[in-house]
């Protein structure tokens, strides 16, 4: 009827040439994606968001390392919740509430601190608690009353 109408697709007997010809097709493809998430590796792995202020690429720079930093708190809270934590200084696997790292002497802060989106989290698992609240959802911690 319309101008732009197509041929319907014929999705039964493909002849082996067409049918090699979108297999070749696709491994193109796929090797392009390749190429390009390398690219994105390698631009990702000498350039941050500092770096690339006012590109194109500040954005997604920006959007990595809030993921990363995500990452990371969601790796300490796995530790966490299993009654353990990482030394900060070299990586030692300590109980919870160890106050100094039993391998390298490093004093440990406190796992979690508070950020300007969570202003009030759980010092020990993360959790993020409601304004006057005195025991952790979490993990039942005590929670430090915050100077008024
Ligand atoms: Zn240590
Ligand atoms: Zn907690």
């Amino acid at each position: 009827m319309g101008l732009f109408d197509t041929k319907p697709m014929q999705t039964d007997n493909i002849s082996p040439e067409v049918a090699d010809c979108d297999r070749q097709l696709a491994a193109l493809n796929q090797r392009r994606e390749e190429v390009i998430r390398r690219i994105g590796l390698l631009y990702v792995e000498s350039n941050d968001a500092k770096a690339a202020a006012g590109t194109p690429y500040e954005e997604f720079l920006k959007e990595i390392e809030k993921l990363a930093l995500e990452t990371v708190t969601l790796e300490k809270r796995k530790l966490a919740v299993q009654g353990l934590r990482k030394c900060e200084k070299c990586g030692n696997v300590l109980v919870l509430d160890s106050a100094f790292c039993n391998k390298c002497g490093q004093k440990l802060e406190p796992l979690f601190t508070p950020t300007a989106d969570n202003p009030r989290i759980c010092a020990k698992c993360g959790t993020a608690y409601a304004e006057g609240a005195v025991f952790c959802i979490g993990c039942g911690n005590k929670l430090e009353q915050e100077p008024v």
